[in-house]
């Protein structure tokens, strides 16, 4: 049986896990890529939905740079760090559960994702120390009804659709429970790279309820966005699940006006809105994908210039210590 024709869970854990396999699938050679230890410090993963959106024998593909690990991550570079966001030192108040926004708080759900991406800023944390045990849940439950001051859950990760339907259905009604809740939002990057994920029963549990779901994907290129993808979201977007998307500018990927303005309005024709564009924190191993910022502002300039405002994200950079996102470039 082809992947396209298995479950998701099956074509997750059938996923390309080595750099040779990735690099073999997109027709290029392993030989010409120096790739071991940075795959030993941070795993390969990928399914083979994303890969097949990769061109074949293009070693720029702007797809292909988000996945293959290459050993240049492993030099160091000043001002990049394992925790550039301080998350673990100041956020971080009992397992699985990160406060560091007002009125909101981050459930990390699961400590792995469909796709390892090379510039994540959570790539060296210690999800071991976070995982969310049902003696932690019920904790992270306790610790959410008593901070009243809360109205939004942000399911985050790793990627919190990695959960089964059976895990993630008892943790919604719980949160459905606590009356100060009136919005759960789902980070994920799970459906963009397979798909498959967004299943009937998926879309009846994120009904809304009495909590209104809001789903934020992550794409960085419109290559990611292929019909498999735009049909798979329809029903999301008939059940009324509100649809936005996150970027991070990267170099090598969507560094040029022409990207991002191609991304935000394959987006729309999606039927998702473009909600934020990331400047990259600045983690150990991700130097390669930074875009200076003046480049950056004058991309961001051409981009308000290039379209309607609502088909452009708002920039921002997360600081440390700092409880909301910082706006850039207005
Ligand atoms: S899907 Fe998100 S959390 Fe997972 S590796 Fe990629 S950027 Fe990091």
């Amino acid at each position: 049986m082809e992947w396209q024709d298995l479950p998701w869970s099956k074509q997750l854990a059938m996923g390309l896990e080595t750099p040779a396999a990735l690099l073999r699938f997109v027709g290029l050679s392993p030989d010409n890529f120096d790739t071991q230890q940075a795959h030993q410090a941070f795993k390969t993963r990928v399914p083979h939905s994303f890969a097949a959106r990769i061109q074949k024998n293009n070693p720029y593909d702007p797809l292909l740079k988000q996945v293959l690990a290459l050993d240049s991550e492993m030099q160091d570079a000043p001002g990049y760090h394992n925790d550039p966001l301080k998350e673990q030192a100041e956020a971080n108040p009992i397992p699985g559960v990160l406060h560091k926004y007002q009125g909101r708080l981050l459930l990390m759900l699961s400590g792995s994702c469909a796709i390892n991406c090379r510039y994540c800023f959570r790539r060296h944390f210690p999800y071991h120390e976070n995982r969310l045990s049902p003696h932690h849940l019920g904790a992270a439950l306790a610790y959410i009804q008593k901070e009243s001051a809360l109205s939004e859950i942000i399911l985050s990760g790793g990627d919190p659709l990695m959960l089964k339907d059976t895990l993630l259905s008892p943790i919604l009604k719980a949160l459905e429970e606590i009356s100060h809740i009136k919005r759960v939002r789902i980070h994920t990057r799970l459906p963009v790279v397979l798909p498959a994920r967004i299943t009937p029963e998926l879309i009846q549990l994120l009904s809304p309820t009495r909590l209104h779901t809001v789903m934020v994907l992550h794409i960085n290129h419109a290559q990611e966005c292929n019909d498999e993808l735009a049909q798979a979201l329809l029903p999301l977007k008939h059940a009324g699940i509100p649809l936005l998307n996150q970027s991070v500018l990267l170099k090598g990927v969507n560094d040029t006006l022409e990207a991002l303005v191609t991304l935000s309005e394959r987006l729309f024709e999606m039927g998702v809105l473009p909600y934020y564009l990331h400047l990259l924190d600045q983690v150990k191993g991700a130097q390669g994908f930074e875009v200076p910022q003046d480049q950056a502002k004058t991309l961001y300039h051409g981009l308000q210039t290039a379209l309607p405002g609502y088909l452009v994200p708002k920039c921002v950079r997360e600081v440390p210590g700092v409880l909301h996102k910082v706006g850039m470039f207005a």
